[in-house]
């Protein structure tokens, strides 16, 4: 065994699946899907594995598959069985990433760096990425936001990211590992490639997050475009939160998801209006109209109403935020916005980042009442599992 490999599995033993250090998180893949076999190569130089006891190198080229058989997993290269183990641990070396391609289900590959964990589950290969904390941060923006934005927008990012991993991450404490990589969570399918300014954003915010009067991380939600005015937490959860109040955004209306629009027939609409308890005599009652000011909770016709939030949900529309018109013969729902439009509205904080606001003034913005702190000046850490 080479020094180098020597270090490495003697840091892996050290480590092993159960311990972290400081600044790392554990992070569920491919978490909603219950993946039964999977394809592991290097992507870029080799991986170091370590399966119950067995020290062996993917190098470049070749592939292993890992199935899950009952509680094991059994591991093999294109030519022989490594062995069955219960756990398997794959370290990138430096510069290398792991690529994990599941082929039960096919799903398409992705690139992690550091160490991804598998171990043999109920019905499923648990894969639990554990990485630094940095490192996680810019995968999340990019699979958060895409790539092309400016830096102000993505140090924006980076600082609310920040903020949901601080105060979530006791969230799947009992399944022993910090956040999925769902939307449940924050969307992340691993490495950060596609723009430096994201990795260079983080590095950049140190560990600032965002904190409310009590000195907790807020809930910084956000959503795609508020289409001119976004939404109180309370009207759209029932929950009073004083940073996530209504905030009236002239940077996202040149966008496409700025305005939507939809057309039933008027039988159609009637139809479902009493079926939800309004009582109407077509006959008598021929005008549907309603034209919000601005955002507001119900539907009202004549005296019945019907929260907005219902009605979005039952014909899957973008937002709660539009108006209903006769036109034609026809019932027209004209819309504004994409998304709950609850605290920061995604495509206004890229405008106000193309007009130059720095990302203190992007946060402070869309959630009122905030401060931004060092997460160790208020001493907030990310619990070792
Ligand atoms: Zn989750
Ligand atoms: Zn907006």
């Amino acid at each position: 065994m080479s020094e180098k490999s020597r270090r490495i599995f003697l840091s892996i033993i050290f480590l092993g699946c159960s311990q972290a250090w400081a600044n790392s998180v554990w992070i569920s893949l491919f978490d909603n899907s219950q993946v039964q076999r999977v394809v592991l190569t290097a992507y870029t130089g080799s991986l170091t594995a370590f399966g119950d006891g067995k020290l062996f190198t993917i190098t470049k080229g070749k592939a292993v598959n890992v199935v899950l058989n009952g509680e094991k997993l059994v591991t093999a290269d294109t030519d022989s069985l490594i062995g069955i183990f219960e756990q398997l641990t794959v370290t990138a070396d430096t510069g290398a990433t792991v690529r994990i391609r599941p082929v039960l289900p096919i799903m398409a590959s992705r690139n992690y760096e550091a160490t991804v964990c598998l171990s043999a589950d109920i019905d499923r290969i648990r894969m639990i990425n554990r990485l630094d904390e940095k490192q996680y941060l810019a995968g999340v923006i990019e699979a958060e936001t895409g790539a092309g934005r400016t830096e102000e927008f993505y140090k924006a990012f980076a600082v609310i990211c920040r903020t949901y991993l601080y105060g979530h991450a006791n969230r799947h404490e009992s399944e022993g590992f910090h956040l999925c990589d769902e939307t449940h969570c924050q969307s992340y399918k691993g490495k950060s490639r596609n723009d430096a300014k994201i990795p260079a954003a983080v590095e950049a915010t140190g560990d600032k997050i965002i904190v409310d009067s009590d000195s907790l991380p807020v809930l910084a939600a956000y959503h795609a475009n508020c289409g001119g005015e976004t939404e109180s937490a309370k009207n759209a959860w029932q929950i009073n939160m004083p940073y996530l109040i209504p905030v009236s955004d002239p940077y996202c209306s040149a966008f496409a998801n700025a305005r939507w629009e939809k057309t039933v027939s008027v039988d159609e609409w009637i139809r479902y209006l009493m079926k939800n308890g309004f009582k109407i005599d077509p006959a008598v009652v021929t005008d549907f109209s309603f034209h919000p000011a601005g955002r507001t909770p119900d539907y009202i016709v004549n005296t019945f109403a019907l929260p907005f939030k219902q009605i979005r949900n039952d014909w899957n529309l973008r937002s709660t935020f539009f108006g209903v018109s006769l036109e034609d013969g026809q019932i027209r729902l004209d819309g504004h916005g994409y998304g709950h439009g609850v605290g920061l509205c995604q495509e206004g904080a890229v405008e106000m980042g193309n007009r130059g606001y720095k990302y203190e003034e992007i946060i402070r913005f869309y959630y009122r009442n905030v401060r931004l702190v060092s997460a160790s000046e208020i001493q907030i850490q990310i619990p070792q599992l």
